[in-house]
């Protein structure tokens, strides 16, 4: 019996055979599905960009993609494919990384793993051009996509802000516009230029209301794909502890990308003041176009040319000061590690920034890809007084070519302040005063507008009226429309100031008020324009920071820098209440944290005044004034600089006084 058990059957035999003969032929089958059948390994992003992906005619250079033209650009790409990454922060200088970036990212996904994917804009504008200019084009440019865009299921074609493609479409959309950020589950978003996104996406005017951080609103879409979801995030930075891109590259492992000398193979993070640029000997002059970098390294000290700075970025590689993040990738990379921008073109930008505060933060912006520390963000007072003038008031000092007015509206007075602006925008304060009165009395009223109606003389006795007039409209709202409508000239308009920083310009586009009985807005009526206050009270401060130049320096030649302040000797009053307001940071119930414009003391008006006399001065373009635009208004107001100057009018052009020429009696107009 027992060896029965032991030996088996040639039956059992048999059975064991086929079992054996089974399993090699199912392992067989297996092995050939694998090898055969089974979809190819997949591509990263840079093996993906390097074999599939063209650059359009449109860009720096067109045809075939390739990560080893921009190193710096491979290790922000693979984060991008990584499945363990969910979120990738580029903080960069412009024209380098981000828009590519994003472009790669977007047609990866469409190709290798369709999904529903987000372009989040600044503005419509701009979600618009970057779908047209952009996103098209390198479409149309790269074959294996070039296709992808289909009609959808409703047959209708595809639009410039929502496309179509065989397992997902791509929505471009504005960070301004609530709905569309909230329109449908998306797994793959793309965060371009953040840092000019609102601060509350949808809230009203004044920032009341909204949905909160664009951000927040949009990435709430992609709760449905979990851990497979990704949130590409670009811009260059701007103020310091008030950039968003900053914020977020704080949150992420922070590469920093270092550069390697070619003469000691030392490796360094590369920052402005590795950049030489060498002096006149006799003038003190800056050559920027000898400017290079020199290696700091003890025993080197080398100046590279431009082969070599080319050397240092091939060579160069990143590495995370935050390890420990691991979900979400930030990068921060300047133009010197840009194979596009040479090293004089940088130093001729910052050369000609000198002195110039507001070129400088542009420069470290938008360049060094380095967030702009506001120094000393609140005036000192005293300092500011301390400066005053000594020309007389109510008369226009030569250089003031533009006049504008600041009214800012209170129970039982009017605060106004009279500016003058000039070439770099410059300013004079002209005149400051008090109306007393509510503005709901008819008195009140015809005193404000005979106010309004007064002009300047000028150094040549030529009486220059207000241009613009801001009349703030935000707390005696109504009486403030029925004075502008009835004032009846486009000289003189109502304001309402953004203090939460919602808007990003100093202007924001003006917003009809006038309704018919139906409650449409009558396109021909009233506008109310909104004003960018905490941008404003922000460049208003860095102008009253800005530093006199010595006399000798003004002797050589030189000048104030842009958007220097000069005023009169007003009150101390007037400059407390200038410097009355600082930043503050808070945190919002969404833990977001932003800056506000805080008062530290009561009164703030002519602050306000400030504000809206910029806010006219933006009306009337000076952000777009050229040199012969301002040649122009010297011409007009009789104060042309060059020789052959042109007959003094000896009194105020007609076609100014036209303006000023408004009706003689304020009650009687209305009845
Ligand atoms: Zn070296």
């Amino acid at each position: 019996m027992s060896t029965r058990l032991l030996i088996p059957t040639n039956e059992e035999k048999r059975v064991r055979t086929t079992d054996y003969a089974k399993r090699k032929i199912t392992r067989l089958i297996n092995e050939a599905i694998q090898k055969n059948l089974s979809p190819p390994p997949k591509l990263n992003l840079v093996e993906w960009a390097d074999k599939y992906r063209y650059l359009p005619k449109n860009s720096a250079e067109d045809g075939r993609w390739k990560t080893s033209r921009v190193e710096a650009a491979r290790q922000p790409m693979l984060s991008v494919s990584n499945p363990d990454v969910k979120e990738v922060t580029v903080m960069s200088c412009v024209q380098f990384m981000k828009t590519e970036l994003m472009i790669n990212t977007a047609l990866f996904y469409m190709h290798q793993e369709p999904s529903p994917i987000m372009y989040v804009a600044p503005k419509k504008e701009t979600a618009e051009a970057w779908s047209k200019e952009r996103l098209v084009t390198s479409v149309d440019s790269t074959p294996v996509v070039s296709n992808i865009f289909t009609e959808n299921r409703r047959g209708q074609g595809n639009t410039i802000t929502q496309k179509q493609f065989s397992g997902g479409q791509i929505s471009i959309v504005s960070a301004r516009n609530p709905t569309d950020l909230a329109m449908r589950a998306v797994r793959i978003m793309l965060f371009d230029e953040i840092d000019n996104y609102p601060t509350n996406v949808g809230a009203g005017e004044g920032g009341s209301g909204g949905e909160g951080d664009p951000i927040s609103v949009a990435w709430k879409r992609s709760t449905t794909y979990g851990k497979r979801a990704k949130k590409i995030s670009a811009c260059s930075p701007t103020v310091a502890g008030r950039s968003r891109i900053e914020q977020e590259y704080k949150k992420s492992n922070q590469n920093v990308f270092f550069q390697k000398c070619p003469y000691c193979g030392n490796f360094k993070v590369l920052d402005w003041t590795d950049v030489l640029i060498p002096r006149e000997e006799k003038t003190g002059d800056f050559i920027h176009d000898k400017a290079a970098i020199v290696c700091k390294q003890d025993g080197c000290g080398t100046l590279w040319n431009e082969g070599d700075r080319h050397y240092s970025i091939k060579h160069g590689y990143w590495k995370s000061l935050k390890p420990k993040v691991t979900w979400h990738h930030g990068y921060k990379v300047s133009a010197l590690a840009s194979p596009f921008t040479p090293i004089v073109e940088l130093a001729k930008e910052f050369v000609d920034a000198q002195g110039n505060p507001e070129d400088l933060k542009v420069f470290y912006n938008t360049r060094m890809a380095e967030t702009w520390k506001e120094k000393g963000e609140q005036p000192n007072w005293e300092r500011i007084y301390e400066r005053r003038e000594t020309y007389p008031p109510e008369i226009i000092p030569d250089g003031a070519l533009m006049i504008t007015c600041g009214v800012d509206v209170q129970k039982d007075y009017l605060v106004y302040e009279t500016v003058g602006w000039g070439r770099k925008k410059h300013s004079w304060s002209i005149e400051k005063g008090i109306i007393d009165g509510n503005i709901s009395d008819d008195d009140t009223k015809e005193r404000l507008a005979n106010f309004l109606d007064r002009t300047y003389p000028n150094s040549k006795g030529i009486e220059v009226p207000i241009m613009k007039a801001c009349i703030d409209s935000g707390y005696n709202t109504q009486e403030v429309y029925s004075f502008v409508r009835s004032y009846g000239s486009n000289r003189v308009v109502s304001v309402k100031g953004d203090s939460v920083g919602n808007l990003k310009t100093i202007i924001g586009t003006p917003s009809l008020v006038d309704v018919n009985i139906d409650g449409k807005r009558i396109s021909r009526g009233l506008k109310n324009w909104m004003v960018g206050s905490a941008v404003i009270k922000e460049q208003f401060y860095r102008w009253l920071n800005c530093k006199k130049p010595t006399d000798e320096m003004l002797k050589a030649g030189g000048d104030f820098p842009t958007g220097y302040c000069h005023f009169p000797e007003y009150d101390e009053e007037f400059f407390k209440q200038w410097c009355s307001e600082q930043y503050i940071q808070q945190t919002d119930n969404r833990g977001y944290s932003r800056y506000i414009w805080e008062k530290l003391r009561k009164d703030n008006h002519f602050l306000d005044c400030r504000v809206y006399s910029r806010a006219g001065s933006a009306m009337l373009q000076i952000d777009r004034m050229t040199e012969s635009d301002w040649i122009d208004l010297e011409t007009e107001w009789g104060v042309a600089r060059n020789e052959v100057q042109k007959p003094i009018p000896t009194q105020v052009p007609e076609a100014r006084k036209t303006g000023v020429q408004r009706r003689s009696n304020w009650i009687k107009r209305k009845q």
